[in-house]
């Protein structure tokens, strides 16, 4: 059996999304700048997405820029505030330990640029705290990144709560939505959002194409220089198919939510459930405030490296984490901001489901993996010091 359980990974592109994009692929090549009615049938193919992925999040056509992705959506957002911020003087910036290296990487950048960041952690049940937001902010606060939800541990942050904390002091906030665009509701007048990131390829659109939303009156600093795209606001002849097809993607995944997610959360719980059964395991992250699709547990005296092999070798695609960090023995940032030991955290598994996995398919993970841990523990070490007392058990 072949089973894809790593849509935090990246998706399918959905048949939708795919019949959307094929005729701006082929007949319809224009350019959306030409004046000639030949391109404008793109440029009006773009404005009709720009609408469509709006409505989505209940913004206005004009505050969506497309950019290549998530990564480029954070980085445009951060660099934007951060030089608003520095031309009043304030460069302090508020974010989290366990954000998606988009935003850590870049801010890390702001820091050596002489930039102030407060990294808040978040409890135990990865989910950040109010209170710690309220008394991080300062006079010269710039910015308040904080992502909607967890890619690794899928859990959920009080939004809403914190764009109106950000809203009532006048200091901008973004959160990067990749992980919730499509799977959770999304409101930015509501929630008090000032910028946002999606990503197309975590929603059944195709690789390299995403949005920041930006709240009209924020400044955006362009990243790329050249022509006047994107209101002057991101350069380079726009990815037509790919932005038609993210449109189409996402408002199907909008309109479906409900009924996708009362399929995908009883398959997400009985993984829970039945995956618990394995001694020595935990399950990381508030199961109350979490993302519909997302399983994070952690098996005590394995290698999460090890279980991802044995389980790919069964077919079963996971992650031990995010995937730009499997691959690299570190264990996982986001483990070790909820508290976790590094022993433990190294024992991880990532799986994370979707529209299209099968009740069949979470049988056969249900019966795969316990086997698979106990070989696993059967020829380790640590686990043979565990069971004679000669270490104690974390977990
Ligand atoms: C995948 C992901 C990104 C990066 O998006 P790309 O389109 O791959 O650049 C950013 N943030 C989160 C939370 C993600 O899961």
């Amino acid at each position: 059996m072949f089973v894809y359980a790593d849509n935090a990974a990246t998706t399918s592109i959905s048949k939708t999304a795919l019949d959307a994009m094929l005729p701006y692929l082929t007949e319809n090549y224009g350019n959306p700048s030409s004046l000639y009615a030949f391109g404008q049938k793109a440029a009006e193919a773009l404005a009709e997405a720009r609408q469509t992925i709006a409505a989505c999040i209940n913004a206005e056509p004009r505050e969506i820029t497309f950019t290549s992705g998530g990564s480029e959506a954070d980085n445009q957002a951060l660099l934007s505030a951060a030089k608003l911020g520095e031309r009043k003087g304030k460069k302090h910036i508020i974010s989290t330990a366990f954000e998606h290296h988009a935003v850590l990487h870049c801010l890390a950048r702001l820091e050596k640029e002489g930039f102030s960041v407060t990294l808040l952690d978040p409890h135990e049940d990865g989910v950040i705290r109010l209170e710690d937001v309220e008394k991080a902010l300062r006079e010269d606060t710039c910015l308040v990144s904080i992502m909607f939800a967890n890619n690794e541990i899928g859990t959920v942050q009080p939004i809403a709560e914190i764009g109106a904390l950000c809203r009532s002091r006048g200091i901008p906030f973004h959160t990067d939505a990749v992980q919730a665009a499509g799977h959770m509701p999304i409101d930015v007048k509501a929630m008090q959002i000032d910028m946002l990131s999606l990503s197309g390829h975590k929603f059944h659109a195709p690789k390299g194409v995403g949005v920041l939303f930006a709240r009209k009156g924020l400044l955006l600093t362009n990243l790329i220089e050249g022509g006047g795209q994107e209101r002057g606001k991101r350069a380079g002849t726009e990815n037509v198919a790919g932005i038609v097809a993210m449109a189409a993607a996402l408002k199907e995944s909008c309109a479906n939510m409900e009924k996708d997610n009362a399929r995908i959360i009883p398959m997400r719980d009985k993984l829970f459930t039945e995956l618990s059964k394995i001694p020595h395991s935990k399950i990381n992250g508030s199961l109350e405030h979490h993302v519909p699709g997302t399983v994070n547990m952690c098996f005590e005296g394995i290698e999460g490296e090890s279980l991802l092999l044995m389980l790919d070798d069964r077919g079963i695609c996971a992650s031990s984490g995010s995937a730009c960090t499997s691959g690299s023995l570190d264990p996982s940032h986001v483990l070790l901001s909820i508290g976790l030991p590094h022993e433990v955290a190294h024992g991880s598994l990532r799986l994370s489901i979707g529209e299209y996995n099968t009740m069949e398919e979470i049988d056969y993970i249900i019966e795969t993996v316990p086997q698979v841990v106990s070989y696993l523990r059967s020829m380790s070490p640590v686990w043979d010091e565990l069971e004679k007392g000669l270490r104690p058990h974390l977990i």
